[in-house]
């Protein structure tokens, strides 16, 4: 699989760390000039600000004023990849390869007008495939793209990857390689379960949802995209250049399916916060309004729970979020309680993680939700809220609590390399 066809371009794409530093942007633009020496001359590169930078913007137009407009906000903190991509271009000029530097905009990467959340729609190519008729190599900026109004938007933190596999999408490229600063993707964070080991070939399904449950590696957006397209991802070390650790996520087939773990990985997200609305009137179309009102502006909800007793005119509606949209999304919610008069009111709750497990071999093996659960009871752990799919189950606990439930989980599920 990880070989090239039918002169079928490779996007290779960067992270911060990566190019965190002129020393490793020299060092990528060095193995990248190997690559070109010994034949491999169609790339694509796709970098993301260095290391750092982009909080930095995002802490400068916060500071400034945290409700500013959205498209002010992507104009500060799509910045910081307009510096790498040029650097990493001059960085390959050096080590004698032709190279040009392209913005979302001067390529043509057109997306959507939902500002800080922006989805791709089209990748204009015309001007890479010029770039190697011309044996240079287009350096490309992840995380940007344009809309058809010319306004600069951004994809959302970490969306470089989703850059990346788009690129590699729209060029029918023969693979897309993300180079990170860890040898793939863990069976769980190693910060977190230091028993966390590397997952050699991960199905698509697996892969999207841990990347949405929380697993930092990659973005999610960048895996429904591969697994839509049918694109592998091959996700390694830029530092280990030489090191055959990686993980390669495809679509298996049905064999592989069946013979895959019950728990592939263990996922903990701590940016969840809880809305909930007290008090609202049990009448038909409210729980719909009020989450069209949400939905219109771009937030996604998770785990929803919604209870009501039987002899009352009331009800309540709870509901997770990611933290970063909460100000936003309980701003909107207060007013459009007073507006319609409903009598009732917003609570937040903060301090909340969620903890999966996720494994394709759930669907054919019954009773792991009744293991989760009794793992997190015998540590002492209270259960918020649960929520299950076919290939996972997501409880969310207290904060404090998330750590050592993800090492419970991964060692109740998860077994070790050579038994696995
Ligand atoms: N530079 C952006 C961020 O830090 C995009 C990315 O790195 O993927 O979120
Ligand atoms: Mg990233």
């Amino acid at each position: 699989m990880y070989h090239l066809e039918h002169d079928r371009p490779i996007v290779q794409k960067y992270g911060g760390t990566s190019v965190g530093s002129l020393e490793r942007i020299d060092e990528v633009a060095k193995r990248v000039a190997d690559q070109y020496h010994s034949g491999i001359k169609k790339i694509a590169i796709v970098v993301s600000a260095m290391s750092g930078e982009t909080n930095r913007l995002v802490d400068l137009v916060n500071g400034i004023n945290p409700r500013t407009s959205p498209r002010n906000y992507d104009m500060v903190v799509a910045a910081g990849e307009q510096v790498s991509v040029a650097l990493m271009s001059a960085a390959l000029e050096k080590h004698g390869i032709p190279s040009k530097a392209f913005l979302g905009y001067q390529l043509g990467i057109v997306t959507d007008n939902f500002h800080s959340k922006a989805r791709i729609q089209k990748i204009e190519c015309a001007k890479l495939h010029k770039c190697w008729e011309e044996d240079a190599i287009p350096v490309v900026a992840g995380f940007q793209g344009v809309t058809g109004d010319l306004e600069i938007t951004t994809l959302g933190r970490g969306g470089s990857d989703t850059s990346a596999v788009a690129l590699a999408v729209a060029l029918d490229a023969a693979f897309c390689e993300i180079n990170t600063d860890v040898d793939g993707v863990f069976t769980a964070d190693p910060r977190i379960v230091p028993e966390a080991r590397l997952v050699k070939e991960m199905d698509f399904e697996v892969a999207l949802e841990m990347a949405s449950l929380g697993s930092k590696v990659l973005h999610s957006r960048c895996v429904e995209l591969g697994a839509k397209y049918h694109m592998p991802i091959v996700v390694r070390n830029t530092f280990k250049p030489n090191d055959h650790a990686r993980t390669f996520i495809m679509n298996f087939s049905n064999e592989r399916k069946l013979e895959a773990p019950i728990v592939s990985g263990v996922t903990l997200d701590r940016n969840v916060v809880r809305l909930s609305l007290h008090n609202l009137p049990a009448r038909g179309g409210i729980i719909g309004a009020a989450f069209q009102l949400i939905a219109e502006n771009g937030v996604n909800v998770d785990i929803i729970v919604h209870n009501r007793s039987n002899d009352s005119d009331r009800m309540r509606v709870g509901f997770t979020i990611g933290s970063a949209d909460l100000l936003r999304t309980k701003e909107l919610l207060e007013r459009w309680v007073i507006e319609k008069k409903l009598g009732a009111y917003v609570e937040v709750e903060e301090g909340l993680s969620k903890v999966s497990v996720v494994g394709l071999g759930m669907q054919s093996h019954p009773g792991v939700a009744s293991r989760v659960f009794s793992v997190l009871e015998d540590a002492g752990i209270a259960l918020h809220m649960i929520s299950t799919s076919e290939i996972k189950i997501s409880c969310v606990i207290g904060e404090k609590e998330g750590e050592s439930a993800a090492r419970a989980l991964h060692k109740e599920f998860v077994l070790p390399e050579g038994e696995a």
